[in-house]
């Protein structure tokens, strides 16, 4: 076992050995930094002018092996556990853009298809998506269902062996690059609104799937958001995944590690940004001296970190229960709502300790000031959060 140092602080006192990390994970964590560094942050700043990564970079991810650590080895993968994924989170975070989106493609939409796939849907899919060949997306956000998803209108139809989806999706990510996308559908035949949905496999170009607006956001401004259309799409049956009328349940379940995923990343931002405001408040001079000998200035960092060092014990403890299979509805909820709430305060505060030197648009704490804010909201906003611990709680 090996103690880890979280890159976000510098002094080996801050290591925490809560998640049981090997030699391979940290061999993992360190050819992917190096290659972030080399592939990725150089480039961050384009990739957000344009809007959107490249393809070739989910080619490169691929081919060096950072994309779907957990697919079993049968299909070409590592068999790698869900630290893997905590890694992935936090490394990426570094790079200071949340474009590539290579959380979600490969700890929140490959897990269905591993999970619920088909042995042929997996020998088809998963060795593209393992390469980057394959960039995933999963589609449930309607314009009038998100939060609720039992109310989702898209529609299935069953027509011989092929399956007809009409609807429209939006808020979709990686929804312009996706070569494959999960759609949850309403089961025309299944008059029921939690087992009458499934989830549908679409791949780029099939008739009927057209592409709309790349949706402009305040930030994430290098992830490709969009639209999905289905007009008379018809799929094979053979494309509908796991078992009708459970695409809920599904859901459900994977929605558990999305939000870990969304707590991961929103804990692995606090930490850069208090990275970098120390960095500034230790650097930085008025008046002779550095803007960390104010005792107002210390007091600040001193808060903030606590907060941070707390969602990090949580976070931590959440994912090392998660790996050993525990019921963790409740503490993910809490997780993904105070993780979320605490990085928009961080990130509020050190805009602060910064001062004009963060309103730079292109200051990376403006960047992550502008990306944090959308996090207590994908995922599940947090009000559904708390309405979620509240239901398991019994209250
Ligand atoms: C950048 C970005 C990326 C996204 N990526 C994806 C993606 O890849 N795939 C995908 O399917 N979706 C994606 N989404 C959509 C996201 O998951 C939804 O926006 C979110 O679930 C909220 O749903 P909604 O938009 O329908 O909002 P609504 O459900 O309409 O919510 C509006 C407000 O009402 C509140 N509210 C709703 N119901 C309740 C309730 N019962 N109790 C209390 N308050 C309530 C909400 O908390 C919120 O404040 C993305 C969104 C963004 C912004």
């Amino acid at each position: 076992m090996v103690a880890h140092v979280h890159p976000g602080f510098k002094s080996k006192e801050a290591a925490m050995d809560i998640l049981p990390t090997t030699e391979d994970h940290e061999a993992f964590r360190t050819q992917l930094r190096e290659f972030l560094a080399r592939e990725v942050t150089p480039y961050a700043d384009q990739w957000e002018k344009d809007r959107t990564v490249p393809r070739s970079i989910w080619r490169k991810m691929g081919q060096a092996g950072f994309l779907c650590m957990d697919v079993p080895r049968a299909y070409g993968g590592r068999e790698g556990d869900f630290l893997y994924a905590a890694i992935l989170a936090e490394e990426m975070s570094c790079t200071g853009i949340n474009g590539l989106a290579a959380s979600l493609h490969s700890d929140i939409v490959v897990p269905y298809l591993t999970a619920f796939g088909s042995e042929d849907q997996k020998r088809r899919y998963l060795p593209g998506c393992l390469s980057g060949e394959i960039v995933t997306a999963i589609a449930m956000t309607e314009p009038g269902a998100g939060s609720d998803l039992a109310g989702l209108a898209t529609l299935a139809e069953e027509d011989g062996d092929t399956v007809v989806l009409n609807g429209t999706k939006t808020f979709i990510s990686n929804g312009l690059l996706c070569d494959l996308v999960i759609v949850a559908a309403r089961d025309a035949d299944l008059d029921n609104p939690h087992l009458g949905l499934s989830l549908y496999l679409v791949e780029d170009g099939t008739q009927g799937f057209t592409r709309g607006r790349h949706l402009e956001k305040m930030g994430w401004h290098s992830q490709d958001t969009a639209e999905l259309f289905f007009t008379n799409c018809r799929i094979p049956m053979a494309n509908r995944l796991g078992t009708k009328g459970y695409g809920f349940i599904m859901m459900m379940e994977k929605l558990q590690q999305e939000r870990i995923v969304a707590a991961m990343g929103a804990v692995a931002a606090a930490e850069r940004i208090m990275e970098w405001t120390i960095d500034f408040c230790t650097g930085h001079r008025e008046g002779g001296q550095a803007l960390s000998k104010h005792q107002a200035v210390q007091f600040a960092i001193v808060e903030l970190l606590t907060e941070v060092k707390l969602g990090r014990t949580f976070i931590d403890k959440l994912t090392a229960d998660h790996i050993e299979g525990r019921k963790v509805v409740v503490e993910t909820s809490m997780a993904k709502y105070w993780t979320t709430e605490m990085a928009k305060r961080v990130a509020d505060r050190c805009l602060d300790l910064l001062g004009p030197h963060a309103m730079r648009d292109d200051h990376p704490l403006a960047r992550a000031f502008r990306d944090v804010r959308v996090m207590s909201i994908f995922a599940g906003t947090n009000e559904i959060m708390k309405g979620i611990a509240a239901r398991f709680l019994r209250l």
